[in-house]
Formats: structure tokens, C-alpha cells, sequence
């Protein structure tokens, strides 16, 4: 029988280190599996990206004389079961780092081999493996600034081919039930294209100008210049080697130092894709516990009517409400937004970052368990390298520094669209009848930053038993 090659977050032919590997044991058969204990936490529009993936991908192995087999159930059910089915010898798939997913792994290796399947698992998703990068002491990094020296200084592999075209099983296509009648409802949310040839037009158009300037130009919203591969990388639409070779590319064509500079920043943030990943791999508890232990429990507020509020974008501190729209309307959001959103809820409004988190995790394409955990827990004050828990984002000047002309907040805060900048980046502090008159319809501050301040470090202090 074939070799089944079991996609997850690898929706890719190209670039496939998994895929390739399994080429070399037989024929291979290609097959996904909608998985509901998954599904349940990502709203329709990461299911919309991700049907669309699947379904593109389906498309390119039908064009190499095979299918996408696509399962919809407990994975350590169906895939053994369609092992069985096909009389399958072994099993490969890209190995993934949450500790969800491993859980889910171990579940369907026990399965396969209890069947006397062979079960290959390859690393994929990262140039540099969780447990690759070491401190001179062998354990895992928990500070950015030196895992990023050892892994900017590492060898990079280079991107893999896709397999020879007759390397596929022939899967009649009748036989492959369809992906139209899932139920899935619309995505609600302009979302980008999910299929591989928009991946990599957005990385060509990003490493044609925007890669330049990313120093510069990252941390303005307005400008949109990052490279909006998030939810490509999530998904493997694109293999990070590939992206990695574009910014090989990008570096001898840069003219001056400052271009080389940007480049560089660029792959700084894979670099925090990967820390991230290997901080999860190590400790997968972090997705709902604190990494950093404090002496006495946070006494986080539980507050819904402000919670609703954040997540309506109805605090009345502007740039929140325009970061909090946007994840609404696009399912994304600015990453300078994300970091001021992030610290509003857990510092202004004093709220359990788990609450943060779990929005995000509905709401984003990209959402990403490593990465989204890593942020939150980074804005929050209780991540491996995060924010010092006194240092707390003032709305106001971040809108100001970031969004001097408030063009990125007038995108998604109609009811300021005719308000100047000083006015909105004033908004909470202006007198009621001053707000009343400019914008009527935009709420009032929920809170008041200069107090929630002082109490937020207050309660950091009691948490650290400072007093
Ligand atoms: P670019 O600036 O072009 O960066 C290129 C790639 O590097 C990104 O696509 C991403 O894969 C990676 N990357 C960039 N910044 C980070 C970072 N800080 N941490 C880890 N990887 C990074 N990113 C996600 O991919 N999924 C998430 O669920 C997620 N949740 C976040 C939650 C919070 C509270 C915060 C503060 C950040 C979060 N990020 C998350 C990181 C970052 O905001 C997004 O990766 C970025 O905004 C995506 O836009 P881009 O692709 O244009 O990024």
C-alpha cells in the first residue's frame, strides 16, 4: 500500500521536508483531517483561511494525478483508519510543538502502532528545532536578546523540492468526499486569499520594497509595510525556508547598510516565531499557566462589562478601539496594536490575560498557539522575557508616537473620521462637553489610565510580596 502523508500545519507541497521523506518509503497518499476539538476554538474566519488552503491544496494534487483525502473526525481514529483502509505501511507527518498537538500525536502514533504502522515524524516547521539552540549550560533559552544571537549566527538549510510528480498514489477521485458541505459558516471578516499562489505573491511584493524600510517602518500601523505572512507561516502556505531564501535574496540586493539592517530585523522575527515555539515545546503548561511564578496569585478584576467593552472596542482609549476593530473586521491585527490592546487589558483593566488570549485565539487567522501565548504572556508581565511589570503602555502616547496623524485609527473608528488628531489622541482626557461636541457618538473612557496605573503596579507589588 501508499505511504499516507498526514498535512496539518504544512498545507504545502513545496518546501515539504515531511512530504519529501515520505516519497522515498512509497507512493504517496496525501490526506487532512478537519479535527472538531480544534475547530471549536478558531471562529469562521481561520476556518475560512484554512478550507480555502486545503481546498487549493487539493487542487494541486489532483493536477499531480492524485487527491487531498480529507477526513473529519478524532484523528486517532481516522487516521488509523484510513491506514487500514489503504492497507498503509507507514505514517509521516511534520511534527508540531504545542502541547496540544503533541498530545494529539502520541494519541495517533499509539493507534498506528498498535496496527503495526510505521510512524515517521520530521521536523519542519522551524529552521531551528526546539533543543537545537542551547545556553553553554544545555538548557533552553528563556531570554530573547541570546537565543537571537546564536540563531542569526547558525547555518540555515535551504528550501526542499517538491517531489517528483509520479511520486503520488493514484487516488481515484470519486472515491475523496468533498469539502462544500461542512456547514462552515461565512467568515464575516475581510480575510486574505488562502492559496498558495497569494502566499507567495505576498512574499514577493513584501521582498520587492517593503523588507527595505521594515526597521523603520514596522511599528506604524497606518503604513501597513510588515509583511502580512502571519497567518502563511501559521498554516505552512509557505515553508520558512522559502521565506528564509527570499531574505537571502533581499540582503545582496540591499544597497546600504540601512536596507541590510531592515533584513535583518525582518528574520528577527522569525527568530521570535521559533523562541517562542522552542519556550512552548519546553513548557507546555504556559499555555494556561504563568511562566514566571510570583510569591501570592495576581488578583486579576474580573470585570465583564470592560471586557466586553475591550472586545467591542468601545473603551474610548482610541488606538485600542481601532486594534480591537480591526481584529474584528480583517481577523487581524497591527503587532505595535496587539502589544498596546494587550497591555490595556492586563495593566488598564486589570484582567486576566487568559481572557486576551482566548479572544484572539477566536478572532485571529494567524493565531498561533506559541506565538499568541508568548505575546499575551510578553504584554502581561508573567512571560520568560517579558515586560517589566512597572513599565505600563500609556495609550495615549503610544497613539501619539505611533499614529501621529491618527490616519490608522480613523481607518476603523468611524465615529472619529472627522475629529483632528490632537483631539482623538486626547479624547480621554478632554472635558465631557469638549468630547460631546467633537464626536458624539464615540464612547468615554471606561477608565482612568493615570489611576489604573498606580493600581495595576500595586497589584504586581502585593503578587511579588513587595509589601
Ligand atoms: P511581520 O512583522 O512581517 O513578521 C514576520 C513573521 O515573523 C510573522 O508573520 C510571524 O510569523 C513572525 N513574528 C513577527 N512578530 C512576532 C512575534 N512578536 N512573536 C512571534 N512571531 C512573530 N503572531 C502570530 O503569528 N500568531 C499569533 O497568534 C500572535 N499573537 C500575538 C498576540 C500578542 C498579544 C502579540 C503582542 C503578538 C502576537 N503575535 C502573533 C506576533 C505578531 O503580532 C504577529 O506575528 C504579526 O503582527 C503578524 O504580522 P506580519 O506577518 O505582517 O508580521
Amino acid at each position: 500500500g501508499p505511504t499516507l502523508f498526514w498535512h496539518r500545519r504544512d498545507l504545502r507541497i513545496t518546501d515539504n521536508a515531511g512530504l519529501l521523506e515520505a516519497a522515498t518509503l512509497d507512493d504517496v497518499l496525501p490526506v487532512f483531517c478537519l479535527d472538531d476539538e480544534l475547530l471549536q476554538y478558531a471562529g469562521a474566519p481561520r476556518v475560512a483561511f484554512m478550507l480555502e488552503a486545503v481546498r487549493d491544496l487539493q487542487t494541486r494534487y489532483r493536477e499531480r494525478g492524485t487527491d487531498l483525502l480529507v477526513l473529519h473526525g478524532d484523528p486517532d481514529i481516522e487516521i488509523p483508519a484510513a491506514a487500514d483502509r489503504f492497507d498503509v505501511a507507514s505514517v509521516v507527518w511534520n511534527d508540531d510543538y504545542s502541547g496540544i498537538a503533541q498530545e494529539r500525536d502520541e494519541a495517533v502514533e499509539d493507534a498506528l502502532q498498535w496496527a503495526d504502522v510505521d510512524v515517521t515524524r520530521v521536523h519542519d516547521a522551524v529552521l531551528h528545532e526546539p533543543g537545537t539552540i542551547r545556553t553553554s549550560a544545555g538548557d533552553p533559552y528563556s531570554v530573547f536578546s541570546y537565543y537571537w544571537k546564536k540563531w542569526a549566527d547558525r547555518e540555515k538549510a535551504d528550501a526542499h523540492e517538491s517531489p517528483d510528480p509520479d511520486a503520488f498514489y493514484a487516488l481515484d477521485s470519486s472515491a475523496v468526499p468533498g469539502l462544500d458541505d461542512l456547514g462552515v459558516s461565512d467568515p464575516d471578516a475581510s480575510i486574505p486569499t488562502g492559496t498558495r499562489d497569494a502566499a507567495l505573491d505576498r512574499l514577493d511584493r513584501f521582498l520587492e520594497s517593503a523588507v527595505f524600510d521594515y526597521a523603520d517602518c514596522r511599528d506604524v500601523p497606518a503604513e501597513a509595510c510588515t509583511s502580512r505572512l502571519s497567518q502563511d507561516l501559521k498554516f505552512g502556505l509557505l515553508g520558512v525556508r522559502e521565506v528564509y531564501e527570499g531574505t537571502e535574496r533581499a540582503m545582496a540586493q540591499a544597497d546600504d547598510e540601512e536596507a541590510r539592517e531592515s533584513v535583518q530585523e525582518f528574520r528577527r522575527q522569525l527568530a521570535w516565531r521559533e523562541f517562542y515555539a522552542q519556550v512552548l515545546a519546553f513548557n507546555p503548561e504556559a499555555v494556561s499557566e504563568n511562566f514566571k511564578s510570583y510569591s501570592n496569585p495576581i488578583e486579576w478584576k474580573r470585570d465583564e462589562s470592560a471586557l466586553t467593552a475591550w472586545k467591542q472596542g468601545e473603551t474610548g482609549y482610541p488606538i485600542v478601539d481601532a486594534g480591537m476593530r480591526q481584529l474584528r473586521q480583517e481577523g487581524y491585527m497591527h503587532n505595535r496594536v496587539r502589544m498596546i490592546v494587550a497591555s490595556f487589558l492586563t495593566k488598564d483593566l486589570m484582567i486576566d490575560w487568559r481572557e486576551g488570549y482566548r479572544w484572539f485565539r477566536e478572532r485571529l487567522v494567524d493565531h498561533d498557539t506559541a506565538n499568541d501565548v508568548g505575546g499575551w504572556q510578553w504584554a502581561a508581565s508573567t512571560g520568560t522575557d517579558a515586560q517589566p511589570y512597572f513599565r505600563i503602555f500609556n495609550p495615549m502616547t503610544q497613539g501619539e508616537r505611533y499614529d501621529p496623524d491618527a490616519e490608522y485609527i480613523r481607518t476603523y473608528i468611524d465615529e472619529l473620521t472627522d475629529a483632528d488628531a490632537d483631539m482623538i489622541h486626547d479624547w480621554p482626557e478632554l472635558a465631557p462637553s469638549e468630547r460631546q461636541r467633537v464626536a458624539p457618538e464615540y464612547p468615554d473612557p471606561i477608565v482612568d489610565h493615570a489611576e489604573r496605573r498606580e493600581r495595576a503596579i500595586s497589584m504586581f507589588k502585593r503578587a511579588r510580596g513587595d509589601d
